[in-house]
């Protein structure tokens, strides 16, 4: 049967609101607990899972060789340090946990409940969780070219990198979103020549409302960035890479970020409910018996937009790990619904987005310059805060994911005025 067809039967009872969810029969926890992927989510979900309790056995499998690490430094502060002891995960709050690293597993068998991994092992499991994250896309017209073409997702990726950056290089970066914009940044402080080329006629499409997107061009661009938008690459010559307007862009490295896919095979190959994601509802439960996932491999209900979308965030494979680990110890404790919300360090802007990316209304509060940035963009549905982006105002973050989260319904000027205390207005709303 094809997973889309066990979609449709699964994802029915959860097209509603979240409490939908509790009418499925909740299995309890067994042991041996297994995890799959040894990243911020499975860190967070062993380790929540210890603090909550659970004393039998729990094995992490990673493929990586290295110890767990954090990934948001990989695009920003490692390329100067280049320490890879800086950007450690701690793993001491999950005591007692056979780490399997430099191992993948291969397959899963729900009847059976057994893991294979590549070195021939078979794990028995109780409970099994994926947490197998993303693999960044790659650029077929790129695949035999003569400079390097590099992804930035592990921290080989960014060692990889990091050698490139030296001053007067010329760096290529495909794709304007997050990942591009902080390398852009990078780069730049290390007196990289730097162009980008985006498909679309704005950066940071996905996750941005148009405001950002244009004031994070003109940042950009006043920093020296080439920005090409609305082109692609089509091939290269010795040291040039073409674009479809003819441009020939010389370049000694390229690095591509043009988003990513789900490492959900695995669980397609066990006929679990996937599309780009292994489907989840707000327990971690997949279509499978005892089989949960976590993290950026998931595509779970946005209580905001009431879709299955991936949520590709560190807070959410943080979070999400922990609520899912919880529950598991006490299927009394609550389901995971934390509004989506990101971070973003781009040269001296330090962006903060949280829930939809835009509604039908947007209110600026602060300094819209170049020069001194430091301002809020608050987007309102019907007059309901639905998201709010800070652009170096990180006090007005805090108090507007309140607001956010309670549906408010604020006063329009007096959102808009920097001299409204938005911490006094969530209060007032009883936020
Ligand atoms: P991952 O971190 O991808 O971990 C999954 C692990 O599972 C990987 O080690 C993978 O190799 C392993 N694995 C896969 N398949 C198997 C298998 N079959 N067997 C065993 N192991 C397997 N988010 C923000 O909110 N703000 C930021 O500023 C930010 N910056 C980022 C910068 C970079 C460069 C990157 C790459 C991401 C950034 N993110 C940021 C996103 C955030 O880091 C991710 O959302 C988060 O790491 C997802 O965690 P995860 O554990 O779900 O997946
Ligand atoms: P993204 O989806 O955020 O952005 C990809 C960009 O590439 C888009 O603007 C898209 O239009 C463009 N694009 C797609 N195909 C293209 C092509 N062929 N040529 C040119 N442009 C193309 O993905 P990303 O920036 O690669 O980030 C990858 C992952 O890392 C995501 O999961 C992201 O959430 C995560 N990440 C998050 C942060 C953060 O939140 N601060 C930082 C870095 C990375």
């Amino acid at each position: 049967m094809r997973p889309g067809n066990l979609l449709l039967n699964w994802a029915a009872p959860f097209s509603n609101d979240l409490s939908s969810h509790c009418t499925m029969p909740q299995e309890a926890m067994k042991a041996p607990v297994v995890v799959l992927g040894a990243g911020l989510a499975a860190v967070s979900f062993a380790s929540e899972l210890r603090q909550a309790g659970y004393q039998g056995p729990l094995t992490v499998v990673g493929d990586e060789a290295e110890p767990p690490y954090d990934r948001p430094p990989l695009s920003k502060d490692f390329m100067g340090h280049g320490d890879a002891e800086k950007i450690r995960l701690d793993c001491k709050r999950a005591p007692e946990v056979e780490w399997l690293l430099g191992v993948a597993a291969q397959s899963f068998d729900p009847q059976a409940h057994t893991v294979t991994l590549s070195d021939g092992r078979t794990l028995p499991y109780g409970t099994l969780v994926l947490a197998t994250g993303a693999t960044p896309r790659t650029l077929p017209a790129l695949q035999s070219a003569p400079m390097p073409v590099h992804t930035l997702r592990t921290l080989e990726d960014a060692r990889r990198i990091q050698v490139g950056l030296r001053p007067q290089a010329r760096l290529l970066i495909v794709g304007g979103g997050v990942i591009g914009l902080e390398l852009a940044a990078t780069a730049r402080a290390a007196g990289v020549h730097v162009t980008l080329v985006e498909t679309q006629p704005r950066l940071m499409g996905r996750a941005a409302s148009s405001t950002l997107s244009d004031f994070v061009a003109r940042y950009h661009a006043a920093q020296g960035v080439d920005l090409r938008f609305g082109r692609s690459v089509t091939g290269f010559t010795e040291g040039t890479v073409l674009l479809d307007d003819g441009a020939r862009i010389a370049a000694d490295m390229v690095v591509v970020g043009i988003g990513v896919v789900t490492n959900d095979a695995l669980a397609r190959a066990a006929r679990l409910a996937c599309d780009d994601g292994i489907f989840v509802d707000a327990f971690g439960r997949t279509t499978c018996p005892d089989v949960y996932a976590i993290g950026d491999v998931t595509r779970q209900r946005n209580p905001l937009s009431g879709r299955f979308e991936r949520i590709e965030t560190w807070s959410n494979a943080q979070n999400q790990g922990i609520a899912v680990a919880r529950h598991l110890v006490d299927p009394a404790a609550p389901g995971y619904a934390e509004l989506p919300w990101y971070w973003s360090d781009q040269g001296a802007l330090r962006i903060q987005v949280a829930g939809l990316a835009s509604g039908d209304e947007e209110i600026v509060r602060g300094e819209f310059s170049i020069e001194s940035p430091k301002f809020t963009l608050i987007e309102l549905q019907k007059g309901c805060i639905v998201g709010a982006t800070c652009v170096n105002n990180a006090r007005d973050f805090a108090p507007l994911r309140r607001l956010l989260a309670a549906g408010a319904q604020p006063d329009r000027a007096a959102l808009a005025n920097p001299a409204t205390d938005l911490r006094k207005l969530a209060a007032a709303v009883g936020t």
